[in-house]
């Protein structure tokens, strides 16, 4: 059961992005009020590595990150009690968020002894036994005085086998309770975190037994361990999907600015990481034009700020080559220059994240940011950027991962050499041509029957029925139609869909509960409003009379060459003769003369289509005028010039009687007639 939303922290959403899970939310603690997605810098012993909290909190920090465990061994309770907490200890006026101390007790200390109870360590400061029970905890982070506390919780490598996991995510549930009833009356706000691993599963039976307990926010824990980038991506999205909507969701120690990025698109609210006070002291600043090794030579005489676009004392003040030199010789300084400006680069991440989330254009930040954010300095990289992409992309089966000059990725389909989506973006072109063509905001509205079906002839990667399934939920979020959408794809190997969901960083619509539905279950659906993909596997020939009928087709299978029976005058006559009760449209890539004279044949009135990337032109076919775009012309008397002028008009698999039957119901179709009844081509 969910609990009531009645928390220490007056948590309110202000903003959800319609794309993704990306969202802007405010909550308030005992010291300020936070807005999300919201980075908490790292004072492990209640000091910032190289920092003054003065120069942090005009940075505007909102909230930072103490470790429990290290303030335990020193300067230990006592000096807290005596101070009333860690706030005036450290002149620290905004809020501070403690751990538990539970994950460095099992990452850091050695003959660490696990019961129920706790667990046992020795101090690495004077060798003393100590025991971090949930209890322990709890009353140190009482005494610390942060704003909020974190339940104590076991944290095991993600790497480890599922038995161990699942003990693990069992404990932390029954220390999450220990941990609630140790706060007792305390005004301080308590987070609880779920376990599990890279267990779906574990995940899963976690987030059930930590949000049934009447926590102010949740954690996902146990990433950032062991595992690998796309896990820690998948288990974030999906563990963010289950945690309750109205509470603050923390990932915990996480991460590389491309990591916020990617969390923030997954619905994760806070974050903490010590990279960019720690990577300062090593020289490396993460900038506008990449994560930059300040050790490197090359900036060894270059007389330009660390960052242009940046408005931070080290970059307003002092040269690349003079935080080279402070970087090489270890002084001090470096490292405080350099963390002044990963804050700051931090900072106005989160804040230009949460402005897009805002005025709702998150999707196209992300997918510009994404690329700038993975980029090593882009004007002196480490290596060759080419020679570092080329290698390596993933390959399922008969596909492979390409990636394109202008940046996306694409999908190759290897024994045929056929790239889908070579030239534009896969969702760009899948919009360009199926999306914005069939306009399927004018279908809902103008069709009698209470579902429109579209059929999605070539699942390939899934990115024509991904399109089709955002653009519903851009409409459903705006309007209120009681009319469902039911999207239903073709698809004879599903290892392309297979190959792009396993890499999600490289393919964007992907990220979305969906794809791995369809994988998995072969169908999906939204919970409300009704919008449901079914996948119908197998040969296209072979399914085409028993699938429902269609209001529109995205028809985008391989092409003439690699499938040619897929575009002949037979299968363009039975989806026709199938839709004879239902007006339909087909859009399709191919402009090709054959296949226009395939579809006229079948009977379908037929026009260009959109043009997309290097096609100037592409088909529109209507089984009737009335359905027809009202912007899209029809072939006239020009194209039929052009296809008796053809030596391509037919397919080679045609006997001359078969090509003199087409001939004939081409020139006899009524989109040839003029208003008079007039033949219009003058043959
Ligand atoms: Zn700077």
């Amino acid at each position: 059961m969910i609990p009531d939303n009645s928390s220490r922290l007056k948590f309110k959403i202000e903003s959800e992005d319609k794309r993704s899970s990306a969202r802007a939310c405010t909550f308030t603690t005992l010291h300020n009020t936070v807005q999300t997605p919201v980075f908490m810098p790292v004072a492990t012993l209640a000091v910032l590595r190289s920092q003054d909290t003065t120069s942090v909190e005009e940075l505007g920090f909102p909230v930072l990150l103490a470790n429990t465990y290290h303030l335990l061994l020193r300067p230990g309770t006592d000096v807290f009690t005596k101070f009333g907490g860690i706030h005036r200890f450290m002149n620290w006026n905004k809020s501070i968020l403690t751990d538990s101390g539970g994950f460095q007790v099992f990452s850091l200390s050695k003959d660490v002894k696990i019961t129920e109870d706790g667990a046992v360590f020795r101090s690495y400061y004077d060798g003393k036994k100590i025991l971090l029970s949930p209890e322990t905890s709890i009353r140190t982070q009482r005494i610390i005085n942060s704003d909020i506390m974190m339940a104590m919780d076991q944290c095991i490598p993600s790497t480890s086998e599922e038995s161990l996991c699942k003990n693990a995510a069992d404990i932390t549930a029954r220390w999450a309770e220990r941990s609630l009833t140790a706060r007792g009356d305390s005004p301080q706000s308590m987070f609880g975190i779920v376990q599990g691993a890279c267990f779906p599963g574990l995940r899963r039976s976690s987030v059930n037994q930590i949000t049934s307990l009447p926590f102010d926010g949740f954690a996902i824990g146990g990433l950032a361990v062991g595992e690998s980038e796309d896990e820690r991506k998948d288990m974030t999205e999906m563990t963010a999907s289950l945690l309750p909507r109205n509470f603050p969701r923390y990932l915990m120690g996480v991460g590389t600015p491309i990591d916020l990025l990617e969390a923030v698109y997954r619905g994760v609210d806070m974050f903490d990481c010590i990279l960019p006070t720690a990577m300062a002291q090593q020289g490396v600043a993460y900038t506008s034009h990449g994560r930059m090794e300040l050790r490197r030579g090359i900036y060894k005489f270059q007389d330009r700020p660390l960052d242009d676009s940046c408005t931070c004392p080290a970059c307003s003040r002092y040269s690349r080559a003079y935080l080279h030199h402070l970087t090489k010789t270890a002084e001090y300084y470096g490292g405080n220059l350099i963390g002044i400006h990963n804050l700051t680069f931090y900072r106005n991440l989160m804040s230009t994240m949460r402005e897009h989330i805002l005025n709702g254009t998150f999707s196209s930040f992300y997918s510009v940011e994404k690329e700038k954010l993975m980029l090593d300095d882009d004007e002196h990289p480490v290596t060759p950027p080419r020679k570092k992409k080329k290698i390596g992309l993933p390959s399922l089966g008969d596909y492979e991962i390409v990636r394109q000059d202008a940046g996306f990725h694409s999908i190759r389909h290897i024994s045929s050499g056929e790239v889908m989506h070579s030239v534009t973006d896969p969702l760009v072109e899948a919009n360009t041509l199926y999306i914005n063509q069939s306009d399927i905001r004018r279908m809902l509205e103008s069709i009698d029957e209470n579902e429109l079906v579209i059929w999605d002839v070539g699942l390939g990667a899934g990115t024509n029925a991904m399109a089709a399934i955002f653009e519903c939920e851009k409409i459903y979020s705006e309007t209120g139609f009681k009319k469902g959408v039911r999207i239903i794809s073709f698809e004879k190997d599903l290892d392309s869909l297979k190959l792009a969901a396993k890499n999600p960083s490289l393919f964007n619509h992907v990220r979305h509960p969906a794809p791995s539905s369809i994988l998995k279950n072969g169908s999906w659906k939204s919970m409300s409003p009704d919008i449901e993909w079914i996948l119908i596997e197998g040969d296209f020939l072979d399914q085409i009379e028993n699938a429902p009928q269609p209001h529109c087709i995205f028809y985008d299978p391989f092409s003439l060459h690699t499938d040619s029976p897929l575009w002949n005058y037979d299968i363009f006559k039975r989806i026709f003769d199938h839709c004879i009760n239902r007006p339909v449209k087909l859009f399709t890539y191919s402009g090709s003369t054959m296949v226009r004279g395939a579809l006229l044949a079948a009977g379908f009135y037929t026009g260009a289509g959109a043009a997309t990337g290097p096609k100037t032109e592409t088909t529109a076919a209507f089984s009737s005028p009335e359905v027809k775009n009202p912007e899209i012309e029809l072939l006239g008397s020009e194209w039929l010039q052009k296809f008796f002028r053809s030596s391509s008009k037919f397919s080679s698999k045609n006997s001359k009687e078969e090509n003199s039957f087409i001939e004939q119901k081409i020139i006899n179709h009524p989109q040839f007639k003029n208003k008079t009844g007039n033949d219009i081509h003058g043959k």
